[in-house]
């Protein structure tokens, strides 16, 4: 692998969904010196009317550019980038050949990878081996790969894999209880996601805590679109909520969480649905959604406020999971130093904490109301005075740490 003597480089990190590709350019030296020059989003991809926006920042001026046009595929997705990034007026960079690294998020690499690798041919295969459990993210993870491949020529290309943090868990977290034979078989097991930023996360509980990682134990609690949560001992996860795919776990926007897979029978017998209508009613139908119609946090919040019975229940459904997974991850922590929020809801909303916090004094989450309810950006620690565990509301930065762990790669450091 070719160790490159910029300090600074210009890594370039793709998200590429089924329709879409979200990008960020960042010119980075380490975790405390890195600038956001764009980022951008081409959606709708393959259907007749879809959008590009791209932002541009540049000293304090921050620029928006949209456009809707039509996108026929990924290919012409990423062209429409590589033209925006280096246009004369909306771009940052003058050529392609600026950006020194692209960073891919990829759902899953099963087993095979406990961490970020260099893209090469047998990584590409074992993606495309991953496709069956990842159906909705692999292929499209692995169409960005290769559509980047095109217009990047010259620079590396990493993949980021949102199951690797949690592959330290121990097979008596990862395993279900069923036939053997369907893990060695067939790969069933827990996987966990979100990894990227459950492992950003822990590495800022620790540098806020002033504590070496590996003496850093937490309960990191990702509350966005998607929610799950981390038992992390010492730094290295040792529980997840999420299993063989995304839909374990908390309840959340519209996913259901954790369900008696009974049920799914019962239910599917009463409606005549088949499991892919049911998988895709559990995925898409259900969570906050489900229960009260809204899958926004803050208009449920906004809703229960003015009594409407469905929000509450679904927003007290929401913390009841939560509040469980804390109690159990608590059982399988030794010590623990922080309870941390993160992501859209973790970060954002108050009402959510203070629900959460309110009935676990008990296990020594002590919420402090007034530090609790201060709208900020920053990392901060919400727990009263000499409580004896620190409850933390850290920005999570999972394009940041894709970025950071592309140049490690591709820098060989
Ligand atoms: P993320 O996936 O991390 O971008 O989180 C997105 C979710 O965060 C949205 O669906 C909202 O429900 C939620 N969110 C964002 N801001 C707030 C807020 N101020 N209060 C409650 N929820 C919020």
């Amino acid at each position: 692998m070719a160790c490159y003597e910029w300090r600074i480089m210009n890594i370039l990190v793709i998200n590429a969904g089924s329709s879409s590709i979200k990008y960020q350019l960042m010119d980075i030296e380490d975790v405390h010196h890195c600038a956001l020059l764009a980022s951008g989003l081409v959606e709708k991809i393959g259907e007749p009317s879809g959008r590009a926006i791209h932002k541009t920042f540049v000293g304090d001026q921050e620029r928006k550019f949209t456009e809707e046009r039509h996108f026929s595929e990924h290919r012409e997705g990423m062209s429409r980038v590589v033209t925006l990034l280096t246009d004369k007026k909306m771009g940052v960079i003058h050529d392609a050949a600026e950006i020194h690294g692209v960073g891919h998020r990829v759902l899953s690499c099963g087993e095979v990878y406990r961490d970020t690798v260099l893209v090469t041919p047998q990584v590409k295969d074992t993606i495309r081996e991953f496709f069956p459990l990842g159906p909705l993210h692999n292929p499209a993870n692995l169409l960005g790969i290769e559509v980047s491949q095109e217009f990047f020529p010259h620079a590396p290309q990493v993949a980021v894999f949102d199951t690797a943090f949690h592959q330290t868990m121990p097979p008596k977290a990862f395993l279900y209880a069923v036939p053997y034979e369907w893990y060695t078989k067939y790969r069933l097991r827990r996987y966990g996601f979100h990894g990227t930023s459950h492992k950003f996360i822990a590495q800022e509980t620790a540098e806020f805590l002033g504590r070496p990682l590996a003496e850093t134990s937490l309960i990191s609690i990702h509350l966005g679109n998607g929610c799950s949560m981390a038992a992390v001992r010492n730094g290295q996860c040792v529980d997840t909520s999420m299993g063989v795919t995304p839909l374990e776990g908390l309840m959340m926007g519209t996913r259901s969480g954790d369900i008696d897979p009974a049920a799914l029978e019962y239910i599917m017998g009463q409606t005549g649905m088949d499991i892919h209508q049911m998988v895709d009613a559990l995925n898409k139908q259900s969570g906050l959604k489900g229960v009260c119609g809204v899958n926004d946090m803050r208009e449920v919040v906004e809703s229960a406020a003015a009594g409407q019975p469905q929000a509450e229940t679904a927003l007290e459904m929401f913390v009841y999971r939560i509040q469980k997974y804390i109690g159990a991850y608590m059982a399988v922590l030794p010590r623990l130093d922080a309870v941390v929020f993160t992501a859209g809801i973790g970060q954002n909303s108050a009402p959510v904490r203070a629900r959460i916090c309110q009935d676990l004094v008990h296990l020594g989450l002590c919420l402090d109301d007034a530090k609790n309810a201060v709208p900020a950006n920053e990392p901060r620690a919400i727990q009263k005075a000499g409580a004896p565990i620190q409850i933390l509301v850290l920005p999570t930065n999972e394009e940041l740490q894709i970025a950071l762990e592309t140049k490690q790669i591709i820098t060989g450091r």
